[in-house]
């Protein structure tokens, strides 16, 4: 089983020379075996992600997707009208999230690819598409259990714990911690002390994701900001590097994946920024690994199907 980010840019698909390392596409990440292909979110990374399945499903094969959408900001649905896999008859995909802003989960997809915005309308793409509108259920496919949960952003949005059975994938992308929410509401005082000290305090609703996320092999995580950049960003629903570790390490989680880098972080300071989150860690005596999402990393876990 793989985890390939097809990927990783948040709130903006930002290509040029200062994204060529990390890559410029927005959120899309698959999971996959030789049986079942899962897809985290249609970002701009969907469109190169559909141009590699064609090839690896020459002849006509059939290409049977899930398509899991975390919330439908454009950086997260963006590409779906250009996955060339929906053009061919035969394919087929279903798509899951929750209701968007009292919203239908399928009338989101018509309205992205209404005339006004798409010359191709939804009913008009030959694959056969199936939408399932989620709650906090686990949905099985394959024999993968799929969980979903809620995480603090904008508007409703999920996030996904992927179980094959043997190999466990969290994709908590665009969650903001909950203390500095409350904070900015005025239910708490005074604003920022912690943040000032360089610390991260945890609410009960981050450690009710804390333990959504416990011991998964791999957590791909918001990690848009620095704390800095987070003061003058609350409520923007999106975290900052020294909370995604705090996440991940109270969670005993084996490798974390930063993500969702924000459109104006270059290569050159998303390595400078790695490079302080592993000092973090070894400073914290964990045997984490920390990685930073880049556009074709790959990672393999053992699958007991194989
Ligand atoms: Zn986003
Ligand atoms: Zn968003």
């Amino acid at each position: 089983m793989r985890v390939k980010f097809w990927g990783t840019r948040g709130s903006i698909a930002t290509p040029g020379q200062d994204t060529v390392k990390y890559g410029g596409n927005t959120s899309c990440v698959e999971v996959s075996d030789d049986q079942t292909l899962v897809i985290f979110d249609a970002g701009t990374g969907i469109r190169p992600l559909g141009l590699d399945l064609l090839k690896r499903f020459p002849d006509g094969k059939r290409i049977h997707g899930h398509i899991f959408i975390s919330h439908f900001h454009l950086d997260h649905i963006q590409g779906f009208p250009f996955f060339v896999p929906v053009y061919k008859q035969g394919n087929s995909f279903t798509i899951y999230g929750c209701e968007g802003a009292g919203k239908k989960l399928e009338n989101i997809f018509v309205g992205q690819m209404s005339p006004e915005y798409f010359p191709v309308t939804l009913k008009e793409m030959p694959a056969e598409l199936r939408f399932m509108q989620l709650t906090t259920r686990p949905v099985e496919v394959n024999g993968w259990k799929i969980h979903p949960t809620y995480v603090n952003h904008p508007g409703l949005a999920l996030g996904y714990r992927l179980d094959t059975g043997s190999a466990k994938v969290a994709y908590i992308t665009d969650n903001e911690p909950f203390r500095y929410l409350l904070r900015q509401q005025g239910n708490l005082d005074p604003l920022y002390d912690d943040l000032d000290r360089g610390q991260v305090v945890l609410e009960r609703e981050d450690k009710n994701l804390v333990e959504f996320i416990r011991g998964v092999d791999i957590l791909i995580h918001d990690a848009q900001y620095t704390i800095d950049e987070y003061k003058v960003k609350l409520s923007w629903g999106h975290s900052f590097y020294e909370f995604a570790i705090e996440m991940a390490l109270q969670a005993e989680v084996k490798q974390l994946v930063l993500f969702h880098h924000d459109p104006m972080r270059p290569d050159r300071q998303l390595d400078e920024l790695l490079a302080k989150c592993k000092a973090v860690v070894a400073k914290r005596n964990s045997k984490m690994v920390v990685n930073a999402a880049w556009e074709g990393l790959e990672i393999r876990l053992a699958d007991n199907r194989k």
